[in-house]
């Protein structure tokens, strides 16, 4: 018969909540790792275009947006990308260096899923899947938790129930709810590296669906040099989606559509070569279509030599700062993450665990700590789940 007394239930069956549960069985606890869906780990198995990029050679707390700057630096460094590769070798599962420190699987993501299966199984965890959680209540320092037609008790209790972006993958703002049914404070959720939409006269753009061209885009003082690309519905691709876990409604977007140029570039070129249109001299730098439509947009027109190198100034100072806002995003439905969360000045950094409410625990996408793009929020979960791991 199955038993209904643990030492740890974990909710959330993700990257996270997977991490937790074998690290802590394989300490010896009694462990229940409870999940909704029928599958665990689905957000890691569409991860990365299939091939998940589950760690970044480059993880620092600075590549980590939160309302406290400092907290996740103690999880991260007592779990490193390099212990996570070194598990990841343990299981001879080949991976390699797409760029910029991202590390991906060669074969699929269901190699990440099966090890840390494996690795739960090691620990004896028992998985329960496909049952939702009906209550959570707290006496007498027992958690006690409804799921499914079952009920079952532990002094520790970890919230590893994600986000919820992508809420067709069974994402929800579970976490939050139970949070503050606790009394946990929850920085605002919205949707993070996701891609923007524009409306008004940027609509214009949308003709460029499909362009893609290396940018670097900006929100206030911070800037991500990769690609960008057009979509009929706005902006995506990497630059963007990493500037939008900053911007704010309103706030201004800028786009500089040619990285590699100095200043006084264009002016240089039209006096090279003064026959030449602006739409000939970008298309030498950028895809044809993009260069067309910038070139109409600036109203520099003819050959560059019939222009005044003021205005062939101010056409490339335009170029390197193209200001745009956006008139939004396209919301939790398509973000990959979602920023805020379970605040921070609830939790140890140390062990994850409410500062009020004894053996209560957050950890992954639901804490208020969102990563960059390229691994740095699977880095996260294994990180926050290895220190709630090491303390229930
Ligand atoms: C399309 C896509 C691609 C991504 N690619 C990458 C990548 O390559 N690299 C990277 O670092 N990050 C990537 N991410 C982000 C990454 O997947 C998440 O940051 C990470 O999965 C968070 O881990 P988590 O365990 O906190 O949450 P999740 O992995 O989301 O797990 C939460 C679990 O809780 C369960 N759950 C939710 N509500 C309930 C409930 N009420 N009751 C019971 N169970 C519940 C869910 O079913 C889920 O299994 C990607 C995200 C998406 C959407």
């Amino acid at each position: 018969m199955t038993s209904n007394s643990y030492d740890a239930i974990i909710l959330g069956a993700g990257a996270a909540g997977l991490m937790t549960a074998a690290v802590a069985g394989q300490r010896g606890k009694r462990v229940l790792l409870i999940d909704h869906a029928d599958q665990a780990g689905k957000k890691i198995l569409i991860s990365g275009g299939g091939r998940c990029n589950f760690t970044n050679v480059n993880t620092a707390a600075d590549r980590y947006i939160s309302a406290n700057k400092h907290f996740a630096k103690s999880a991260l460094g007592r779990y490193t990308a390099a212990d996570f590769i070194a598990l990841v070798d343990r299981y001879g599962i080949a991976w390699h260096e797409k760029t910029l420190g991202q590390l991906f699987c060669d074969g699929s993501a269901k190699q990440i899923v099966a090890m840390l299966q494996d690795e739960c199984d090691a620990g004896g965890v028992e998985i329960a899947l496909g049952g939702a959680v009906r209550d959570v209540d707290h006496a007498d320092g027992q958690y006690r938790v409804s799921f499914g037609q079952r009920t079952a008790t532990a002094p520790a209790l970890v919230i590893a129930t994600g986000g919820p972006s992508i809420p067709q993958m069974g994402a929800t703002g579970f976490a939050y709810d139970l949070g503050r049914r606790f009394g946990m404070k929850i920085v605002e959720p919205r949707p993070a590296l996701v891609p923007f939409t524009l409306g008004g006269e940027e609509t214009l753009f949308r003709s460029l669906s499909g362009v893609a061209a290396e940018v670097v885009a900006k929100v206030g003082k911070t800037h991500f040099r990769e690609a960008a690309l057009f979509t009929h519905k706005g902006l995506s691709g990497p630059a963007i989606l990493q500037v939008s876990s900053y911007w704010r409604h309103g706030e201004p977007v800028g786009i500089d559509f040619l990285p590699a140029l100095k200043p006084g570039w264009l002016v240089a070129a039209k006096h090279a070569r003064p026959r030449v249109t602006l739409a000939s001299a970008l298309s030498n730098h950028l895809p044809g279509r993009l260069a067309e439509t910038l070139a109409d947009r600036l109203g520099v027109e003819g050959e560059m030599g019939a222009s005044t190198d003021k205005a062939i100034d101010a056409a490339a100072r335009q170029l390197a700062d193209w200001r745009f806002t956006p008139n939004g995003t396209e919301g939790f439905a398509k973000a990959e993450v979602t920023a805020g969360g379970i605040s921070t000045a609830e939790l140890s950094s140390q062990t994850m665990e409410s500062r009020k409410v004894p053996g209560l625990y957050a950890i992954g996408e639901a804490v208020d700590v969102t990563g960059w793009l390229g691994g740095y929020n699977f880095q996260w979960a294994w990180a926050s789940g290895w220190a709630a791991g090491m303390a229930v």
